[in-house]
């Protein structure tokens, strides 16, 4: 516990089960790159950002005695703008935590839409179409399918996420890194309707037509026009590898490691998860811009020759843990300290180099030293300092994983 004159970190109350939020507050408040992006909303149409960024603010004031906040200020904010009422039971820290990021990425989308919309009336200058909105915590996967019985692959599809869900295994023991793989392995599926298989069943249907034979000749089996569509034989089918490969990835990124089991009743799975410091993802970038379609929101679709694989590295910002049941838990929060520089004697060689890299590109930090307790274990009001060591050997009760690109 801290003492009295000693620097400490500000804590949050617990009124009635208030420590799935205090423990997101506390988490979110550990990303510069998020308080940075919170900057540049929009104070009237982005009200969750403004309100998280004083909630953050708050949270990060440099304090010598012990001093503790209430998180409901920012929770009422989240039931002024979905009109309801959060109760005072037991929630769930990762369903809060998508919320937040699914509010803030909506807002955004608005908010963008609405200035494009506002420059386009002022006659000012504009992009012919608007923005693609960017959060911080948006990033893609891409499935590619490739058929077993003709090898034909058709164009991939993108989707987002805001959070990496990842399926912890019922076993007793696991590394992050299998769980990522999991997710990112290639998998078979059965039954599987190939456009190219039926569209070449079709020509050898009909060679008689010779006028839809000319027709067919031009058609790409990706885009089958609708009457074309209506002649295949839907009972052809095949099996499909579908391989998933990360898209473009976020500055931050927060992985869940998924806890739950249901057989009959849902329980929770104590599985121990060995988390790491820092983690290496290959991102398979698109390099053709995007389309206007994508900007809309629609899924665009990229030639898989275009893609250019790439390293991106993330060092951990901050951890949730949670422990007990799966009805009945407390979360608590790790989370790295933000330096401030009354607080660092800088020495070079005692800096290890990711710290010196991670410092030069945020050049608003200074690194601590290795070794140092540089980071906060917080429950609620209690705040306590700690070395990486103990959030690392968190690998059973480790839930939420926020890490930043470095
Ligand atoms: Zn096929």
């Amino acid at each position: 516990m801290s003492r009295k004159g000693k620097s400490t970190a500000v804590g949050l109350l617990n009124h009635a089960n208030d420590c799935f939020a205090n423990s997101i507050l506390q988490a979110l408040a550990s990303v510069p790159t998020l308080r940075n992006f919170l900057d540049e909303c929009d104070d009237k149409q982005e009200s969750l950002a403004c309100a998280l960024k004083e909630m953050i603010d708050s949270l990060n004031e440099p304090i010598t005695y012990p001093k503790a906040l209430s998180v409901w200020p920012f929770l009422h904010e989240l039931e002024a703008i979905y009109k309801s009422r959060i109760s005072r039971s037991q929630h769930d820290a990762h369903e809060l935590l998508h919320l937040i990021f699914e509010t803030i990425h909506d807002q955004r989308v608005k908010s963008t839409r609405a200035e494009h919309a506002d420059r386009l009336s002022q006659k000012k200058p504009t992009s012919a179409s608007p923005a693609t909105p960017i959060v911080p915590f948006e990033s893609y996967t891409q499935d590619i399918i490739t058929c077993a019985t003709c090898g034909y692959t058709p164009p991939m599809t993108i989707s987002s996420f805001l959070v990496m869900s990842l399926n912890v295994p019922n076993t007793w023991h696991t590394t992050l890194d299998k769980c990522l793989a999991s997710l990112l392995n290639t998998e078979c599926i059965r039954d599987f309707g190939c456009d190219n298989c039926r569209y070449t069943d079709l020509k050898r249907r009909t060679t008689n037509n010779i006028e839809l034979q000319q027709r067919l000749e031009d058609i790409d089996p990706a885009e089958m026009p609708a009457d074309i569509e209506t002649l295949l034989n839907k009972a052809i089918v095949s099996t499909i590898a579908k391989k998933t490969l990360l898209n473009t990835l976020s500055p931050i990124l927060v992985v869940h490691l998924s806890r739950s089991i249901f057989t009959g009743t849902a329980s929770r799975n104590s599985c121990r998860v060995e988390i790491q410091e820092y983690i290496t993802l290959t991102s398979y970038q698109n390099s053709v811009e995007k389309t206007e379609e994508f900007a809309a929101g629609q899924t665009p679709t990229y030639p898989a020759q275009f893609q250019t694989p790439s390293k991106v590295r993330y060092r951990l910002a901050a951890m949730v843990r949670h422990q007990g049941t799966h009805q009945h838990g407390h979360y608590e929060c790790y989370r790295r300290k933000m330096n401030h520089p009354i607080e660092v004697s800088l020495s070079n060689e005692s800096i290890d180099g990711d710290g010196q890299q991670f410092a030069r590109k945020h050049h608003n930090l200074i690194p601590w030293k290795t070794g140092e307790k540089d980071w906060w274990r917080i429950s609620d009001t209690l705040v306590w300092e700690c070395r990486i060591d103990e959030v690392l050997k968190q690998t059973k009760a480790a839930y939420l994983l926020l890490y930043e690109q470095c």
